[in-house]
């Protein structure tokens, strides 16, 4: 791998990784082949012991799916990274690689809607239990620390709502407990914010979102250290098949080379954006990191590089004017697809959010006039004209 140790975060996202064929190309090429070639039978049986480094078979080795890897990881400061299919795949396989029967997850309440499911129904099916505890109150999760707890898992900020888990606490709990700190980072990305840095073990990425950027491929990331990532997740991966494909890796590589970039872009929108909103006299609430109003600015101060793309909104009149202001929308995007360079808007009560009861929706804060926005690189005048449309029909 290149010594990068050197290189900021931008310079890292465009030039690690790419190891020059005998071609001498300058972009990275698409290796699409599922085996390799060995010179001699005592090669082969070299590269299958392990005796030998190189490729062996495209489930687990692919040079371009590896450049992805080690450009991922040099940015989040992780020794190693895995590629997966998805970021649930990435979920799936970081839970399977480190946890046995009678293991104990601990996990904040607000996480993605697959993640609920994956641990609840799936892992509770092999004798892992979860249980769930408020992202903002490290005395909830000290109290639910369990002496068969394994994994701390927590999502930072929230989706829909922008609350901050603070990682470093997290972290220093974690490791007074025996237990591993996993943060699901798909929100900021390391171009925002790196929880390895602050004692996290393991990050986790959905590159279908922000890593993309434009929203064409799916594929995931777990990113760590040599014995658990290394050894156990990838021991996983090569064995259960998980795989990133070698053409989403490449799209994935050309959408890190402009991360740092857009991140800033995505963050200067949202916060535009957030201030208008709060300004409109039909939005009673807005929720975003960046703002003073945030009660844990100092925190996203101290974890977070900027902000994010990512808000939410409240309007009075619950879900009919939550859902005149999204049908008055002719820009932004209806879907609850994010980190796009196109905008988009939801109303996670009736969506993401729409298989919780009412009483669990009330409980996660999800009113019915929430209005969550990925806020995406358009014009910020053009997304606030597309959604004054709506405002003023209230
Ligand atoms: C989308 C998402 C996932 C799942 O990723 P997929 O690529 O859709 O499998 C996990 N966590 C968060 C926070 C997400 O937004």
């Amino acid at each position: 791998m290149d010594d990068y140790s050197d290189w900021k975060m931008a310079t890292r996202a465009i030039r690690v990784g790419h190891q020059r064929t005998a071609e001498d190309e300058h972009a990275p090429p698409i290796f699409t082949t599922s085996s390799y070639v060995y010179k001699s039978a005592a090669q082969a049986a070299a590269r299958f012991s392990g005796d030998e480094p190189g490729n062996i078979y495209s489930r687990f080795t692919n040079p371009t799916v590896r450049n992805f890897e080690e450009r991922l990881a040099a940015m989040e400061g992780g020794e190693v990274c895995v590629a997966t299919a998805t970021g649930m795949a990435a979920i799936m396989t970081t839970c399977i690689g480190l946890m046995e029967q009678g293991d104990h997850l601990l996990s904040s309440r607000s996480i993605f809607g697959s993640t609920v499911i994956l641990f609840d129904k799936y892992l509770a099916r092999f004798g892992i239990e979860t249980t769930y505890v408020p992202l903002a109150d490290v005395d909830a999760w000290r109290a639910a620390i369990r002496p068969n707890t394994k994994i701390l898992f927590v999502e930072t900020p929230s989706n829909p709502l922008g609350e901050l888990g603070d990682i470093q606490a997290l972290a220093d709990l974690a490791h007074e407990h025996d237990c591993l700190l996993v943060v699901d980072n798909c929100f900021c990305t390391p171009a925002l914010q790196r929880p390895l840095d602050l004692g996290a073990d393991i990050v986790i990425h959905s590159a279908t979102k922000y890593l993309d950027g434009q929203g064409r491929c799916m594929g995931g990331a777990v990113v760590g250290d040599e014995q658990n990532v290394g050894e156990e997740v990838y021991g996983v991966l090569r064995t259960a098949g998980p795989s990133m494909s070698p053409f989403n890796a490449w799209v994935f590589l050309n959408g890190l080379e402009t991360l740092d970039l857009r991140m800033k872009a995505h963050s200067a929108n949202a916060a535009e954006l957030a201030h208008w909103l709060q300004e409109q006299p039909q939005v009673s609430k807005v929720h975003y990191p960046g703002l003073d109003s945030h009660p844990q600015k100092a925190l996203a101060d101290s974890q977070m590089k900027l902000p994010g793309g990512m808000l939410s909104f409240e309007v009075d009149g619950g879900q009919a004017a939550a859902w005149k202001v999204i049908d008055a929308t002719r820009l932004l995007s209806i879907t609850a697809n994010l980190g796009d360079t196109k905008s988009t808007v939801t109303h996670p009560a009736s969506t993401t959010h729409g298989r919780l009861t009412p009483e669990q929706r009330a409980e996660a804060g999800i009113g019915e006039g929430l209005i969550r926005i990925s806020v995406g690189l358009e014009d910020v005048a053009d997304i606030q004209a597309d959604l004054a449309r709506g405002l003023k029909l209230l």
